[in-house]
C-alpha cells in the first residue's frame, strides 16, 4: 500500500490465495463442499452446534430475523449505535425497530434501556457487540429471559472476542457475523449465522436458498429432482470461493485479534491518562476483539474538535472514521418511524464527540506510532 493509514483493511497472505484458488479450479464453485467445511470451522472455533454462511452480514442479519420468528408488527428493539443494517433487517420482515440508548462509556446497548422500551409487542432485542467488545451478556440475558423474548446478537464487531471465556456467537438465540473486508476475518462479502435451536437453524438453511427445502448438491447426491418452496427466502448463498478464504482466515483469527490487542494497548499508553480524549471503557471480563479503537472527546470539547481532528490526520494520510451516526438521525428513520434529534441524549452525546482510529493486523508498531504522534501534534494545539 502506499503511505495512507487507513482506519480497517483486510490481511491476506498466500495461503488465502491459494485455497481460493483451489476452490476455483474444483467441481463447485458454489454450494459445494466448503461451504459446509466452513460452516464446521466456525461451529468448532465458537463452539455451538449450528451455522449457516450467507452472503453478507446484512443477510446475516435477515436470516436471524427470520429463524427468530419475527412477524409484521412485531417490534424489535435495537441499539441506536450501530450500522443501519442493523435496524434495517426488522423492517424487512415487516418488523418495527424500537430504537434504544447506549451506555456513553462503552457504546453498548443500555440494558435499563431495553426494559424501558418494551411493549406487549415487542418480541425480540438486537444487541451490538460494538468495536469488539461483547455486551454484558449476564445483564442482557436477565432483561431478555424475564420478558421471553429473543436475543439476536449483531456480532459483526466481535468474531473471536469472549465474555467470561465463552464466545460472541455463544449467547443470542441467533447470532449474526459479517465477513466484508474491515471486519475480523473476510470473504470478500460474506456472512454467517449460528444459533444452539436446531429448528431456528433449519429456518436459517432453508431462508438462504429460496425458502425451498433442499438445495441442488443435496438434490443431485440423492438423484431427485423434486423440491418444494415453502417459506419466502432469498438467494442469501456464499459461494465456495468465499468459503475457501474463510476456511484460511479463521484459522489466523485467534493471530489476529492478539495483534489487534496489542496495537489498542499502545495506543491505551497514550489515550488513558490523556486529559483531553479517552478512550472507551474495557470492562476486561474477557477478551477484547478490537474491531475498532475508539477515542472520545472529554468535556468541554467535542464536535468541532472531532471535525478538526479527522481532517488534521486526514491531510496526514491518516485515514479516521465515526461509528456511528446514531440510527434515529437517518432521514428514513425519522420520516418513518418519527424519531427525532433529542430522542437519545447519551447516543447523540457520543456521535459527536468519538472517531475511531486505525486499528488492522497488518499495522506495524511505527504505523501506529505515527498515529498516536499525529494526534498528540493536534491536541497540543488545542
Ligand atoms: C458490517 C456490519 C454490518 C453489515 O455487514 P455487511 O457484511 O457489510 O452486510 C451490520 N452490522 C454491523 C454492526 C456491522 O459492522
Amino acid at each position: 500500500m502506499s503511505d495512507i493509514i487507513p482506519y480497517g483493511r483486510q490481511t491476506i497472505d498466500q495461503d488465502d490465495v491459494d485455497a481460493v484458488m483451489s476452490a476455483l479450479k474444483s467441481d463447485y464453485l458454489t454450494t459445494g463442499p466448503r461451504i459446509n467445511q466452513f460452516e464446521d470451522s466456525l461451529k468448532a472455533y465458537l463452539n455451538v452446534p449450528h451455522s449457516v454462511a450467507v452472503s453478507s452480514g446484512t443477510a446475516a442479519l435477515h436470516t436471524a430475523m427470520f429463524s427468530a420468528g419475527i412477524l409484521p408488527g412485531d417490534e424489535v428493539i435495537v441499539s441506536d449505535m450501530t450500522f443501519v443494517a442493523s435496524a434495517n433487517a426488522v423492517i424487512y420482515m415487516g418488523g418495527k425497530p424500537v430504537l434504544a440508548d447506549i451506555d456513553e462509556k462503552t457504546l453498548l446497548i443500555n440494558p435499563a434501556e431495553i426494559e424501558k422500551r418494551i411493549t406487549e409487542k415487542t418480541r425480540a432485542v438486537v444487541v451490538v457487540d460494538y468495536g469488539g467488545q461483547t455486551c454484558d451478556y449476564d445483564a442482557i440475558l436477565s432483561v431478555v429471559r424475564k420478558y421471553n423474548l429473543k436475543l439476536i446478537v449483531d456480532a459483526c464487531h466481535s468474531l473471536g472476542a469472549e465474555y467470561k471465556s465463552k464466545k460472541a456467537g455463544y449467547f443470542g438465540d441467533v447470532t449474526a457475523f459479517s465477513f466484508h473486508p474491515v471486519k475480523p476475518i473476510t470473504t470478500g462479502e460474506g456472512g454467517a449465522v449460528v444459533m444452539h435451536d436446531e429448528s431456528l437453524f433449519r429456518k436459517a438453511r432453508q431462508f438462504r436458498n429460496h425458502g425451498i427445502d433442499t438445495d441442488h448438491r443435496e438434490r443431485q447426491s440423492k438423484g431427485i429432482w423434486y423440491y418444494e418452496m415453502s417459506e419466502l427466502g432469498y438467494n442469501y448463498r456464499m459461494t465456495d470461493l468465499q468459503a475457501a478464504l474463510g476456511i484460511s482466515q479463521l484459522r489466523k483469527l485467534d493471530g489476529f485479534i492478539a495483534t489487534r490487542n496489542r496495537i489498542a494497548k499502545i495506543y491505551d499508553e497514550y489515550f488513558l491518562s490523556h486529559e483531553i480524549l479517552e478512550p472507551l471503557h474495557n470492562r476486561g471480563d474477557g477478551r477484547h476483539g478490537y474491531h475498532l479503537y475508539v477515542v472520545k472527546f472529554k468535556d468541554p470539547y467535542g464536535e468541532t474538535e472531532r471535525q478538526n481532528l479527522f481532517g488534521y490526520l486526514r491531510e496526514k494520510g491518516i485515514y479516521t472514521n465515526v461509528h456511528y451516526i446514531p440510527v434515529h438521525f437517518h432521514p428514513y428513520y425519522s420520516k418513518n418511524f418519527g424519531y427525532k434529534r433529542g430522542d437519545f441524549p447519551a447516543a447523540e452525546r457520543c456521535y459527536s464527540k468519538i472517531l475511531s482510529l486505525p486499528v488492522f493486523p497488518s499495522m506495524s508498531e511505527q504505523e501506529v506510532n505515527t498515529v498516536v504522534e499525529a494526534v498528540d501534534q493536534f491536541l497540543r494545539r488545542l
